[in-house]
């Protein structure tokens, strides 16, 4: 398979905000590596030993931040189950064959993590290590039937590894210091990942991101295009606003992005799987049939 650019398409968002950040960052390396070699050479030893402070900071916020990322992955392995061949392998063997058609050397780390209800995965990178974590959620809802949605959020992922988005990250850090330029670029990041997501599974981007607006059973339900039409009929200064501060776009703009009507009309989205009913529970009909009994509370 193709390298990068041959077979997913890279967000003109993502292309144009690493730009900026690049020279940003570029111009703000020799502005910092100008200033240590002027205090070094002209201000004699005293603006040396000045010069010489920055060296320590330096490596204190680098510990700072090995500190910070491994507790984050020493925190997934302690509250995360890790799929392998023998622990949920058919979701494993997803992982591992979109990683392989990626072109991603090793294999991620896939963890499952029991997050309370939220629907989600996200990854990560920490030295020479990749991590995937998908929440326990988002799995219930490939067990339910989902596998194209799930299969989607799980290559969403596997772009972040592909395209280096974590070294790349800490490569412009000093360009965070403008105002809205580093979620701009995460946002068009994430087009980017949806992108990939959609070129394994063009079902299962629509259907994945209507997941993730309306959740894992009421999203079948949802009408695509009165949701997507949102991004007009909703507009508003700071719905605008509000977006500037987001590391990912709208959800409506996210499905806009991977949109085909001609490959939508192929299949329903509220059809993906065996639709589910919201049914009462014999406890349910019960309580609704029969009339409450207050008698008890009343004085005898
Ligand atoms: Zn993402």
């Amino acid at each position: 398979m193709n390298d990068s650019l041959g077979f997913y398409e890279v967000s003109t968002k993502e292309k144009a905000y690493f730009a900026v950040r690049l020279i940003v960052s570029v111009v703000l390396y020799a502005l910092i590596a100008t200033t240590i070699v002027a205090m070094a050479t002209e201000g004699g030893s005293t603006e040396i030993s000045k010069a010489a402070f920055l060296i320590p900071m330096l490596v204190v916020f680098l510990l700072l931040y090995i500190v910070r990322n491994g507790l984050f992955v020493g925190l997934i392995k302690s509250f995360s189950v890790k799929l392998s061949e023998k622990q949920l392998p058919e979701i494993y063997k997803i992982v591992s064959d979109c990683s392989y058609r990626l072109g991603i050397k090793r294999t991620p780390h896939v963890y499952l993590l029991q997050a309370g209800g939220s629907l989600n995965a996200f990854s990560k990178k920490f030295f020479n290590s990749n991590y995937v974590v998908i929440y326990s959620d988002l799995l219930e809802a490939y067990y339910q039937g989902d596998k194209d949605a799930v299969e989607f959020v799980i290559a969403h992922e596997l772009g972040h590894i592909k395209r280096n988005h974590f070294l790349k990250e800490l490569i412009l850090a000093p360009s965070a210091i403008i105002p809205f330029l580093a979620p701009a670029y995460h946002r068009g990041c994430e087009l980017t990942c949806d992108n990939i997501g959609k070129f394994f599974n063009p079902k299962g981007a629509i259907n994945g991101l209507l997941m993730l607006a309306g959740g894992k059973l009421i999203y079948r339900e949802l009408n695509l295009e009165a949701y997507i039409n949102q991004e007009k009929t909703d507009a508003s200064f700071w719905r605008w606003f509000a977006e500037k501060f987001l590391s990912h776009p709208n959800l409506y703009k996210r499905l806009l992005n991977v949109y085909d009507p001609t490959m939508v009309s192929k299949f329903k989205v509220s059809a993906s799987s065996k639709p589910y009913k919201f049914e009462p529970t014999v406890e349910r009909e019960q309580e609704i049939d029969t009339e409450p009994d207050y008698s008890r509370y009343m004085p005898k």
